[in-house]
């Protein structure tokens, strides 16, 4: 069976590097899927949950946005941060999202940056999303 390769980097580090049998990622006009073969693509992703699918498996992440390419068997994954879901900090994103929940109760203020809030509110939701999946399905 044909398979992509997923490589998964921030300015960090890999964060991922598998081979896969499909991607789904949260591209900004709605969830992309990606199989072998498919045509070259470059999109933009927004913060979200990122499945890579591999034999029977799921491999989960939470990505914050970033660019996704598609070329023949590869994807490649530029993230602005990425977690593998079992590397999530449920605490700290949790703190993050009601961080910015309060700022944007101050949204008009001077110094307060909406978009900024909004952006790290969002990836909080994604990291929190992600990672309660996966809790759940360990309970399962
Ligand atoms: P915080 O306000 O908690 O720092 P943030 O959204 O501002 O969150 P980022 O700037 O997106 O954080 O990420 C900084 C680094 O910390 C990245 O390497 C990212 O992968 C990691 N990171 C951020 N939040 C978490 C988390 N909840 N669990 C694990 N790693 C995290």
């Amino acid at each position: 069976m044909s398979s992509l390769k997923l490589d998964i980097v921030t300015a960090e580090h890999i964060v991922y590097s598998e081979d896969v049998d499909a991607v789904i990622a949260p591209g900004v006009e709605g969830q992309l899927g990606i199989l072998p073969h498919h045509a070259p693509l470059m999109t933009i992703l927004q913060a979200g949950e990122l499945v890579a699918r591999r034999g029977g498996e799921e491999d989960t992440l939470a990505i914050s946005g970033g660019f996704l390419e598609v070329r023949p068997d590869r994807v490649i994954v530029l993230a602005d941060s990425a977690e593998r879901a079992e590397e999530i900090d449920m605490e700290r994103a949790e703190a993050a999202k009601q961080r910015a929940e309060q700022r944007l109760t101050e949204r008009g203020a001077p110094g307060v940056d909406a978009a900024r809030i909004e952006a790290s509110l969002q990836r909080a939701m994604a990291r929190l999303t992600v990672a309660e999946k996966i809790k759940r399905r360990r309970k399962l």
